[in-house]
């Protein structure tokens, strides 16, 4: 067997140790005689698995007791919709974009009511995060949102917006768990867990309980009313249950780590290591200002004017690169260039010979 280094933006590399523990219990789940994938999310088992995960999220986050945590389908996609649909009591929000998933947010919640541009930093193609000290935010409006780390333009807030008293919702997927949040600040904070957390298939959410009530617009489907599916602890249907299983054990690999503290400890060293490499090379660039740069997503393009060397250039490197092992380097279809998304899972050796490989890489082409 033989691993090669995933530097996917998502699904996304696992810790090696949460997959082999998965596969020794494929057969039989702590002598249940059943593998996970076959068990009824009813049974005993099964809520011991579902309840710990929520347990342990609820101990690495410091989840306050007002907020709740809901394990749901649909995808991080599916979630643009619920926003609005839960929280849009005078049909009015403020968007701030800052990539195509915010935009993709910003456009669902039109469907539902008037969404309303507060930001945006689609003149630099979202190389930076705007100024949130003083935005345009009305009394009228029910919540402010963000996409929090953006995943394929490799920015990250490192100050949340100034919402004057609104509720901020974030989308967090690309930055979950890879360092302490004060919950608090966030009315909702979600993600899709195929990037940092877990398989694809579930979206955690976490809500402050006075978000979660009856009132929603009218239409709104049973299964993306948040009501519905808190008052039933995410097993109104079936859950994704073996996503969720593996997620549980993400959580406990995470708190043996020592917590999110040392996680951010961790991808600040891992993003160290690349980024200064980025900022002395001559053949590679970082495409994001330095102060807004994401731990998780490192994207980087070849410094070189002319269009068609430049693109001849990054193929070739993603393709040596593929062939020794990296993979997954090939930047977002709509930006191109390269991405290095170097998730919680990623161990620094991973980072740390990919940019031996980039130096050699360098030397050989210059
Ligand atoms: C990947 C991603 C999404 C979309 O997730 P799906 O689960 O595929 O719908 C949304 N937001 C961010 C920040 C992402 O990285």
């Amino acid at each position: 067997m033989s691993r090669v280094y995933n530097f996917s933006a998502g699904p996304a590399v696992l810790p090696e140790e949460v997959l082999k523990e998965a596969a020794a219990e494929m057969l039989d789940y702590q002598g249940s005689g059943q593998s996970v994938m076959e068990m009824s999310h009813r049974s005993k088992v099964y809520d011991k698995i579902i309840k710990d995960a929520e347990q342990d999220l609820r101990d690495l986050m410091n989840i306050p007791d007002n907020y709740k945590v809901l394990f749901l389908q649909g995808g991080a996609s599916q979630f643009f919709a619920e926003v609005p649909m839960n929280m849009m009591k005078n049909k009015k929000a403020g968007y701030i974009l800052t990539g195509q998933w915010a935009k993709k947010a910003f456009a669902e919640a039109k469907i539902y009511g008037e969404a309303v541009e507060l930001a945006s930093s689609a003149d630099k193609t979202f190389s930076y995060i705007p100024d949130c000290s003083d935005l345009p935010i009305t009394d009228d409006m029910d919540y402010v949102y963000i996409c929090e780390n953006n995943t394929i333009y490799g920015t990250k807030y490192k100050k949340l917006p100034n919402t004057k008293g609104k509720d901020l919702v974030a989308d967090v997927s690309s930055c979950f768990l890879s360092e302490p949040v004060d919950v608090s600040k966030y009315a909702v904070i979600y993600g899709g867990v195929q990037k940092n957390v877990g398989p694809a298939g579930c979206v955690i959410a976490i809500i402050r309980e006075d978000l979660i009530t009856d009132d929603c617009l009218p239409g709104t489907p049973t299964m993306l009313k948040w009501k519905t599916q808190a008052d039933n602890d995410s097993l109104y249907n079936t859950p994704p249950c073996y996503t969720i299983y593996i997620c549980g054990k993400v959580f406990k690999w995470l708190k043996k780590m020592g917590g999110l503290e040392k996680m951010k400890e961790l991808n600040e060293k891992k993003a160290k290591i690349l980024y200064d490499y980025l900022d002395e090379s001559k053949l590679f660039v970082g495409t994001v200002v330095k102060e807004d740069r994401s731990l998780m997503n490192v994207p980087f393009v070849c410094n070189i004017a002319d269009k068609e060397k430049k693109d001849e250039m990054e193929a070739k490197f993603i393709k040596e690169a593929t062939e020794a092992g990296f993979v997954n380097l090939k930047g977002h279809r709509t930006v191109g260039g390269m991405r290095a998304s170097i998730y919680n899972a990623m161990p620094i050796e991973g980072v740390e010979k990919l940019v031996e490989f980039m130096k050699k890489f360098e030397k050989e082409n210059a």
